[in-house]
């Protein structure tokens, strides 16, 4: 059986700046393992529906750390590797190729996963989601030879690829389920700013509407929405929320709900397990309530210290530095005063 003992599971944002930090902050090599599904060494996310979906950035520049940093630290980075189940009392993760990977304390760091359509149609070619890289250069690939595209969805991923499909050209539409343009986060006034700015590029609004179907033979020919209006378009890109991805932890008895649930220093209740970046679920002192916030700011700079001062954590970096803390700690317990200077 391979071990480590500190493992992240996940190879995301989070993963990519724990390394990072643990090495900066005297980690040896053989000491660290990522687990990660994704196929590609951790990078940044928010390059994907940006400069990078824009064919402005590369997969180099995008990179946390570059391809050799976790050779030549020892970290044993092990990419296309699925976990499917955490064991805390034995502390062992289930892989799903087989076999089992030993760890004595775990970040689990496995982020979300993009909310699918369940419609007829659902299963066509050409509709996409975007959350990694592949999905990233699948959308880049398909908008090369299209004409028109339908983006559902008018978060900042729908935003965000909507403007870039425009500026390659593409005639889009975007259907949103609320009456004007990101509702949730933007004021009346912004939302009317924005939907101006977008329509003076040409991008149309479906306001108010559901998807209820996509049509096509092999590929989407057209969305059909609830009140039978029929989008024609060459390409549909989805982005409709996501949920955290933790079915790994289904029978772990580490407690979850919308995402994992950890305290204020991001431990479960399980020792030596925690949980940081979109998965986790946090007891947010400064507001005083749980959130999980699916922001790359959360990863890096949302930590907050207990205490008097209640003053912001500077970073996630300075929250890494309580894991190392734990796991050169006889009693596995964290050393959070030394580590939040
Ligand atoms: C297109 C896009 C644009 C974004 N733009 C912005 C932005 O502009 N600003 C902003 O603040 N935030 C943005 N975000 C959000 C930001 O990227 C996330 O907050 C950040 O990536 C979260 O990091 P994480 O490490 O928690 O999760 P992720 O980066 O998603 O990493 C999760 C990792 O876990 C792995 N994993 C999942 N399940 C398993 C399993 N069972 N076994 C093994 N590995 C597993 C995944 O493969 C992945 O490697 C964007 C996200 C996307 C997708």
């Amino acid at each position: 059986m391979n071990e480590s003992r500190v493992v992240i599971l996940g190879g995301g944002m989070v993963a990519g700046y724990a390394a990072k930090q643990l090495v900066e902050l005297g980690l040896k090599p053989g000491e660290l393992a990522i687990l990660s599904a994704d196929t590609a060494i951790p990078y940044e996310r928010p390059p994907l529906s940006k400069g990078f979906l824009a064919g402005k950035e590369t997969e180099e520049a995008i990179r946390i750390n570059p391809e050799d940093f976790y050779r030549k630290r020892g970290i044993d980075v092990k990419l296309g590797c699925v976990v499917s189940a955490v064991d805390p009392l034995r502390k062992r993760l289930t892989l799903k190729s087989g076999g089992e990977f030993g760890f004595n304390k775990l970040i689990v760091a496995t982020g979300a996963r993009p909310r699918t359509l369940e419609i007829p149609g659902a299963q066509l070619r050409n509709l996409h989601y975007l959350r990694s890289l592949d999905d990233s250069k699948a959308i880049q690939r398909s908008a090369e030879n299209v004409k028109r595209a339908v983006v559902i969805g008018g978060g900042f991923i729908g935003m965000e690829v909507a403007a870039v499909l425009s500026h390659k050209g593409i005639e889009v539409t975007m259907i949103l389920s609320d009456d004007r343009i990101w509702k949730r986060l933007f004021s009346p006034q912004m939302s009317s700013f924005f939907e101006w700015y977008y329509m003076s590029r040409g991008v149309r609004f479906a306001k108010n509407a559901t998807v209820s179907e996509l049509r096509g033979a092999e590929t989407v020919s057209s969305v059909v929405l609830a009140n039978g209006q029929a989008i024609a378009c060459d390409m549909v890109i989805a982005g409709i929320g996501v949920r955290p991805a933790m079915e790994m932890l289904s029978n772990s008895r580490i407690d979850i709900g919308d995402g994992v649930m950890v305290n204020e220093y991001l431990e479960t209740g399980s020792p030596d397990i925690w949980a940081a970046g979109d998965v986790a679920n946090y007891e947010d002192v400064l507001f005083g309530k749980r959130r999980r916030v699916e922001h790359w700011d959360n990863i890096l700079g949302r930590f907050i210290r207990r205490g008097p001062s209640r003053a912001p954590r500077r970073s996630c970096q300075q929250e890494l530095q309580c894991v190392v803390a734990a796991s050169e700690t006889a009693g596995g317990r964290l050393h959070h005063e030394s580590s939040r200077r």
